[in-house]
């Protein structure tokens, strides 16, 4: 882990270079003109210059030994900056995550040691034109080379599709299936046999190259299998799905914010009907507020999730889907919030939040697509579920409302009120068998992962109030800023999985009309529709928050 000091520091080099180097026009120009623009991707990750991807190698290869919280710390920054030169700087992090949880110590030092030194690129090449969402359906092999008896090396053949650097990096790692399973292969720049096509026309992130690869018989010695045993890639890949998911959370994050941060003072200045926009709550209260709300949730989730991962709690493969869900989806909605909030302006390329927009596109399908989040999230879950016998949910509430008695204000009631509908939902989806409806298995995991972010920010508003916040945390909202997110994106939540798990359930169909009014009881709607009192005037406060006209606590003379 690196100080906050470090890190403060780290933060501030990153928006110094993309100052200097990445003005709006330079973003707008390399965009227009599709252009990855690798002297500085390079310079990002050169020793000599701003060196960030010594951020996450450990300090034994020369690297400074960054945690999850510091790799999303970096990583939002890097996304309010440009989402391409992010993704060209995560492909190394992606790239380099099999050798770091699946390396011998001699690959490791080998490959550590030069992305630290000599500042490579990696490309992480999983991805095939018929293995997308299921790798399981991966073509590409690697058939074992024998001299003596013995394997010396492997040839592989296949291709890979939507490659990020692709077409740029210095080296690949290759997941193939090999007669032991899929495995991780170091294949490095140059290689015979290897070729890349031209850089993909995409929506988004122009900035960074995407292409796909072909492997024609492209030979490599037996040490670049990484970890020396045959199948490991799809549990080397797993360990870290946890880390990387909260990667291209904090993308999502940091996109949507970005666009907000564009239409809050835009705002101010655009005078409409005879005052500034930002002054007409049915602006603030659509475009901006409720996406602020989602947004804290989803950091909320990410910090805590980060923490836990630092802690050493285990790879936390389900928190990182909902992070990363619950953010992309959230960063995404900001985004063309954004575009809505500068009208015709926004429409247009200057203004940049169009650019924004295209770019966050990518956070809900790279690295897991949101569909494959939702199921992900829901299976995890429903083993809960069954595990305890329907209490998971309840218990979970318990706890909510022990925060709430301590700290009445963080909305922790209400995200219980959500928590105890959830597990009211998963229950009857149990009793009628209703996961046997794909879209009903994907629909609780949306409805869990807007539970469990409504826990999430009310944990935080209440750290908060405690002055007990991770010292690296966002700080950008004080501890009654949040306390109001923490209340308003709970009410959100609480409604939805009442009202949308009462609808999938009714939809499945076979309840009788006594069972669905014993169901709405159970549900605790109408509490949840009490507890919607006073969203108006906590989004008032949000939005004063956010335009700096709160009015700060009086002081009281001696
Ligand atoms: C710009 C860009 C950069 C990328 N970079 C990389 C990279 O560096 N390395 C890499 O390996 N890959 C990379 N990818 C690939 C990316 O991870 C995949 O595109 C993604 O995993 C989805 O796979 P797919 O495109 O084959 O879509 P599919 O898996 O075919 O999915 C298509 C749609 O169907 C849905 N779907 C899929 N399966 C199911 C199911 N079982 N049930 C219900 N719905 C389902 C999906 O959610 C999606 O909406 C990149 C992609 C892009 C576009």
């Amino acid at each position: 882990m690196i100080s906050k000091k470090i890190l403060k520091l780290s933060l501030k080099s990153l928006r110094d270079f993309a100052k200097s180097r990445l003005p709006d026009e330079k973003l707008l120009e390399l965009d227009a003109r599709d252009e990855c623009p690798l002297e500085i991707v390079r310079a990002m990750c050169n020793p000599d210059a701003l060196a960030i991807q010594l951020l996450f190698i450990p300090e034994e290869f020369g690297g400074m030994g960054g945690g999850a919280f510091d790799v999303y710390c970096v990583c939002e920054e890097m996304a309010r900056i440009d989402l391409g030169i992010a993704t060209a700087v995560l492909a190394t992090f992606l790239g380099s995550d099999p050798i770091h949880v699946g390396a011998l110590p001699a690959q490791k030092k080998y490959w550590m040691t030069r992305i630290a030194e000599e500042g490579l690129l990696f490309a992480y090449a999983a991805t095939e034109p018929e293995a997308g969402s299921d790798l399981g359906a991966l073509r590409t092999t690697a058939e074992p080379v024998r001299k003596d008896g013995r394997v010396v090396g492997y040839k592989i053949t296949g291709n890979k599709q939507w490659i990020s650097n692709g077409g740029v990096a210095d080296a690949y790692t290759v997941l193939a299936n090999t007669p032991g399973g899929p495995s991780w292969f170091i294949v490095e720049k140059g290689a015979k046999g290897l070729r890349y096509d031209e850089p993909e026309e995409k929506h988004g992130i122009r900035l960074s190259n995407t292409a796909a690869l072909a492997f024609d018989e492209v030979f490599v010695n037996a040490d670049r299998l990484i970890g020396g045993v045959e199948g490991q890639g799809l549990n080397q890949a797993q360990v870290v799905f946890g880390y990387t998911r909260l990667m291209v959370a904090a993308f999502g994050l940091g996109a949507g914010w970005a666009a907000l941060d564009r239409a809050i003072p835009y705002s101010t200045k655009r005078i409409q009907a005879g005052s500034p926009l930002s002054e007409k709550q049915g602006y603030t209260h659509k475009l901006i507020v409720p996406h602020v709300a989602r947004l804290e949730a989803s950091r909320a989730c990410i910090e805590e999730t980060a923490e836990r991962i630092d802690a050493g709690e285990g790879s936390l493969n389900t928190e990182g889907a909902i992070a990363k869900y619950m953010a992309s989806e959230a960063g995404n909605l900001a985004a063309d919030a954004g575009i809505q909030a500068l009208g015709g302006y926004g429409y247009t390329h200057e203004y940049v939040v169009e650019k924004i927009k295209r770019d966050a596109r990518i956070t809900t399908i790279y690295e897991g697509t949101s569909e494959i989040m939702e199921m992900t999230i829901s299976r995890d879950r429903w083993q809960l579920h069954l595990k305890t016998r329907g209490q998971h949910y309840h218990e979970q509430a318990r706890r909510l409302e022990a925060i709430h008695a301590l700290h009445p204000s963080v909305g922790a009631n209400v995200a219980a009120l959500a928590s105890h509908a959830l597990a009211e939902v998963m229950e009857k989806a149990r009793v009628g068998r209703l996961t046997r409806y794909q879209h009903i298995l994907l629909r609780l995991g949306e409805l869990i992962a807007y539970a469990e972010c409504a826990g999430s920010l009310s944990r935080r508003a209440a750290l908060m109030d405690e002055n007990k916040l991770n010292e690296k945390a966002n700080c950008r909202f004080d501890a009654t800023a949040l306390a109001e997110l923490g209340r308003i994106f709970a009410r959100e939540a609480a409604l939805k999985v009442a009202e949308e798990g009462l609808r999938w359930v009714a939809g499945a169909g076979g309840m009788s009309d006594a069972e669905m009014a014993a169901f709405e009881i159970s549900l605790g709607l109408p509490a949840i529709h009490r507890a919607q009192a006073g969203l108006i005037s906590d989004m008032d406060y949000v939005a004063d928050v956010l335009y700096d006209r709160a009015k700060k606590p009086v002081e009281l003379s001696a």
